[in-house]
Protein backbone atom coordinates (compact mmCIF):
# COMPACT_ATOMS: atom_id res chain seq x y z
CA UNK A 1 0.00 0.00 0.00
CA UNK A 2 0.93 3.75 -0.14
CA UNK A 3 2.74 5.03 2.02
CA UNK A 4 0.66 8.30 2.19
CA UNK A 5 -2.50 6.44 2.76
CA UNK A 6 -0.85 6.09 6.15
CA UNK A 7 -1.03 9.94 7.09
CA UNK A 8 2.42 9.54 7.65
CA UNK A 9 4.27 12.71 10.15
CA UNK A 10 7.65 13.86 9.70
CA UNK A 11 9.21 14.68 12.95
CA UNK A 12 12.56 16.40 14.59
CA UNK A 13 14.11 14.94 18.18
CA UNK A 14 14.60 18.03 20.50
CA UNK A 15 15.76 18.33 23.87
CA UNK A 16 14.55 21.44 25.41
CA UNK A 17 14.84 22.91 29.16
CA UNK A 18 11.39 21.52 30.95
CA UNK A 19 10.01 20.68 34.02
CA UNK A 20 7.76 17.57 35.24
CA UNK A 21 7.15 15.28 37.62
CA UNK A 22 8.26 11.36 38.01
CA UNK A 23 6.84 8.65 39.74
CA UNK A 24 9.64 6.38 41.31
CA UNK A 25 9.41 2.59 41.67
CA UNK A 26 8.19 3.13 45.14
CA UNK A 27 4.90 4.91 43.55
CA UNK A 28 5.81 8.54 45.19
CA UNK A 29 6.14 11.56 43.15
CA UNK A 30 9.18 14.40 42.55
CA UNK A 31 9.22 17.59 40.81
CA UNK A 32 12.00 17.07 38.16
CA UNK A 33 13.91 19.96 36.17
CA UNK A 34 16.04 19.00 32.87
CA UNK A 35 16.25 18.79 28.97
CA UNK A 36 13.11 16.61 27.73
CA UNK A 37 13.06 14.87 24.40
CA UNK A 38 10.34 16.51 22.47
CA UNK A 39 9.11 15.12 19.37
CA UNK A 40 8.19 18.23 16.71
CA UNK A 41 6.51 18.03 13.80
CA UNK A 42 8.41 19.70 10.73
CA UNK A 43 6.79 20.13 7.15
CA UNK A 44 9.68 18.41 4.71
CA UNK A 45 11.88 15.50 4.42
CA UNK A 46 15.29 18.10 4.50
CA UNK A 47 14.53 18.97 8.03
CA UNK A 48 13.05 15.51 9.32
CA UNK A 49 14.80 12.86 11.82
CA UNK A 50 12.02 10.71 11.61
CA UNK A 51 8.55 9.42 10.65
CA UNK A 52 5.23 8.57 12.07
CA UNK A 53 2.52 6.45 10.62
CA UNK A 54 -0.41 4.02 11.28
CA UNK A 55 0.56 0.86 11.12
CA UNK A 56 -0.32 -0.93 7.71
CA UNK A 57 -1.41 -4.17 9.38
CA UNK A 58 -3.96 -2.79 11.90
CA UNK A 59 -5.04 0.12 9.58
CA UNK A 60 -5.92 -3.06 7.12
CA UNK A 61 -7.26 -5.34 9.84
CA UNK A 62 -9.15 -1.97 11.18
CA UNK A 63 -10.64 -0.89 7.92
CA UNK A 64 -8.91 2.58 8.44
CA UNK A 65 -7.23 4.82 11.51
CA UNK A 66 -9.88 4.25 14.38
CA UNK A 67 -8.09 2.10 16.74
CA UNK A 68 -4.71 1.87 14.53
CA UNK A 69 -1.71 2.70 16.66
CA UNK A 70 1.19 4.96 14.81
CA UNK A 71 5.14 3.54 14.37
CA UNK A 72 7.77 5.77 15.02
CA UNK A 73 11.06 5.34 13.15
CA UNK A 74 13.83 7.58 13.58
CA UNK A 75 17.24 8.02 11.71
CA UNK A 76 20.44 8.74 13.21
CA UNK A 77 21.78 9.44 10.28
CA UNK A 78 19.96 12.38 10.39
CA UNK A 79 21.27 13.34 13.61
CA UNK A 80 18.76 11.47 15.88
CA UNK A 81 20.61 10.60 19.82
CA UNK A 82 20.81 6.93 20.36
CA UNK A 83 18.74 7.34 23.70
CA UNK A 84 15.30 8.83 21.99
CA UNK A 85 13.23 6.33 22.53
CA UNK A 86 11.95 3.78 20.20
CA UNK A 87 15.83 2.62 19.83
CA UNK A 88 15.29 1.35 16.02
CA UNK A 89 17.35 3.16 13.72
CA UNK A 90 16.59 4.32 9.69
CA UNK A 91 18.16 6.12 6.72
CA UNK A 92 15.75 8.10 5.57
CA UNK A 93 16.05 8.53 1.67
CA UNK A 94 14.11 10.08 -1.07
CA UNK A 95 12.12 13.98 -1.82
CA UNK A 96 9.15 13.46 0.42
CA UNK A 97 6.21 10.83 1.42
CA UNK A 98 5.56 9.58 -1.98
CA UNK A 99 8.66 8.61 -2.95
CA UNK A 100 10.50 7.56 0.73
CA UNK A 101 12.73 4.49 1.91
CA UNK A 102 13.35 4.09 4.98
CA UNK A 103 17.45 2.34 4.30
CA UNK A 104 19.76 0.44 6.89
CA UNK A 105 21.36 2.20 9.14
CA UNK A 106 25.26 0.52 9.57
CA UNK A 107 24.95 -2.02 10.74
CA UNK A 108 21.08 -2.79 11.24
CA UNK A 109 18.64 -4.21 8.91
CA UNK A 110 16.70 -2.08 6.85
CA UNK A 111 12.89 -3.95 7.89
CA UNK A 112 10.97 -2.63 10.58
CA UNK A 113 10.05 -4.92 13.08
CA UNK A 114 7.79 -4.29 15.91
CA UNK A 115 8.48 -6.47 18.82
CA UNK A 116 5.17 -7.27 20.49
CA UNK A 117 1.68 -6.01 20.06
CA UNK A 118 0.60 -6.51 16.53
CA UNK A 119 4.57 -7.49 15.68
CA UNK A 120 3.99 -6.24 12.23
CA UNK A 121 7.13 -6.93 10.05
CA UNK A 122 7.54 -4.96 6.90
CA UNK A 123 9.71 -2.30 4.42
CA UNK A 124 8.69 1.10 3.02
CA UNK A 125 10.45 1.72 -0.36
CA UNK A 126 9.88 4.23 -3.07
CA UNK A 127 6.81 5.41 -0.91
CA UNK A 128 5.70 1.57 -0.97
CA UNK A 129 4.81 -0.27 2.48
CA UNK A 130 5.51 -3.92 2.51
CA UNK A 131 5.25 -7.04 4.37
CA UNK A 132 8.37 -8.90 4.62
ZN1 LIG B 1 -0.18 -2.81 14.27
Amino acid sequence: MKLTLLKPQFYRYELQPDNWIEQLPDGTRRPVSGLRGLYVRVNGIQDAMGIMYLCPRCFTANDGRVGTHQILNWSKTAGTPDDADPKGRWVLRGTGYDDLTLDAEPGRTRSVLLIGGCAWHGYITNGEVTDA
